[in-house]
């Protein structure tokens, strides 16, 4: 812990609470946040050397662990022949056709450098393609830091208690609608008021920056309903359950056809990189093609385009996401279990390899307002213990936790035996 106390400390001079991205400084769960130095499979090591077992994953992009083999060898090999073009090459071609055929909704795809920039984009699509302003969202979801969308928003918004920033216009905020996940009536309201002008849903097909809640059974097919019925379009933000939950996304998984998907985190097998697409006539409004402009310099870098591809040809191993589930299953449920066992109320949730652990007395959390009102002191308390016994969970309870097909059986169990020892002492 030494040298990331050291470097901490360094890091607040010139850089603003001495992070890149505001969950990494620890503030929700206290303390001095890690500094890594390297990651390997289901490990992360701090700079101090100390090994972690890692259900961070670089917040979902490793699906295969850290460092895997072939995504290194691709973007190493990728190197060689140059960092950027700015003009088109043919791995961005393949890797088009490659996730149209995973994820077949996908008929056009355009490349981006984040999932803030997938959404923003597809919602400015959105908008364009329809001529209307307002879009719906839902309360403790995140959907990336533009405008239009850090109204009401999870993850590092929720745990700083900003749920809309400031820097924002009001007069931007005000196209925003924000209802309750997992709430359809709260949809039917909105669309009842003003349907006519809202171009489209966004919704995390499972929510994963409230902690981990999936979706209740006809949510996601009753939205697609409300936006045939109304003329919007469906956008479901699969930035972090794409290429996780299953090969072909949450919408394989539950069986829902969106107009519009926005891809990150696995799709660049840990470059920066997202993805947004969907139905060809829809997609041919973005320029050039059409007139809604979106444009970026470092869009489909040929680096990046290695790694994803690499990382999309990986998993298409048979048995990855049977295996991927099994592990999530039993490592939520083992901590269920165990909280039983101790007297520790606890409540989890988990869907592919995400998962989530809830500090609460509620059986089932599907509702934002019960993620938030879990106990977050008993949850802090856990995680600095289970930092101590070396497994490294995301700094924040309203983060959903991810597992890599490099976590075995042993990793997990080594997890189970920790959290043993940790939850006999809350
Ligand atoms: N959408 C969802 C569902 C996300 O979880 C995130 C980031 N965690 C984003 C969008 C934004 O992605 P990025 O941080 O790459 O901009």
């Amino acid at each position: 812990m030494q040298k990331s106390i050291q470097l901490f400390e360094r890091a607040q001079v010139h850089i603003p609470g001495g992070v890149n991205s505001p969950v990494r400084a620890f503030k929700a769960v206290g303390g001095t946040p890690l500094f890594i130095e390297r990651a390997d499979g289901p490990y992360i090591f701090d700079a101090d050397g100390k090994r972690y077992i890692d259900y961070v994953q670089s917040w979902g992009p490793m699906v295969l662990g850290h460092n895997h083999p072939a995504i290194r060898s691709a973007v190493l090999k990728a190197v060689e022949k140059g960092l950027s073009f700015g003009a088109p090459t043919e791995a961005e071609v393949e890797m088009a056709e490659l996730v149209s055929t995973l994820v077949p909704s996908m008929e056009m795809v355009r490349m981006v450098n984040s999932g803030t920039e997938a959404t923003m984009s597809a919602i400015r699509l959105a908008r364009g393609y329809t001529g209307r302003d307002k879009i719906l969202k839902f309360e403790g979801c995140y959907h990336g830091h533009a405008d239009a969308l850090l109204v009401k928003a999870g993850s590092g918004a929720l745990t700083f208690g900003v749920p809309s920033s400031p820097g924002i216009p009001a007069d931007f905020a005000q196209h925003t609608l924000t209802v309750e996940y997992n709430n359809l009536d709260s949809v039917r309201q909105a669309f009842s008021e003003v349907g006519e002008q809202i171009a489209c849903i966004i919704v995390e097909p499972v929510a994963g920056n409230m902690n981990c809640i999936p979706p209740v059974e006809g949510f996601l097919a009753g939205l697609r309903d409300i936006c045939d019925q109304y003329g919007a379009l469906l956008i479901l933000d699969e930035v972090m359950t794409g290429f996780r939950v299953a090969l072909g996304g949450a919408q394989a998984h539950y069986g829902i056809q969106p107009d519009l998907t926005c891809l990150g985190k696995v799709i660049g097998g840990g470059m920066p990189v997202g993805a947004f697409g969907g139905k060809a006539d829809i997609m041919r409004h973005i320029a050039p093609t059409g007139p809604v402009y979106q444009a970026g310099t470092l869009s489909g870098n040929p680096v990046a385009m290695a790694a994803g591809l690499a990382s999309l040809t990986a998993i298409q191993q048979p048995g990855l996401y049977e295996q991927l589930t099994q592990r999530t299953q039993t490592l939520a449920e083992g901590f269920k279990a165990l909280a039983d066992r101790h007297g520790v109320p606890m409540s989890i949730n988990y869907a592919g390899s995400m998962f989530g652990l809830f500090f609460t007395d509620v059986e089932r959390v599907t509702h934002y307002q019960q993620a938030i009102n879990c106990n977050i002191q008993q949850f802090n308390r856990f995680y600095h213990a289970m930092l101590a016994e070396g497994v490294y969970l995301a700094p924040a309870s309203y983060e959903a936790g991810f597992v890599s097909a490099a976590h075995d059986s042993a990793i997990v169990q080594q997890t189970l035996d920790a959290a043993d020892r940790v939850l006999a002492t809350l």
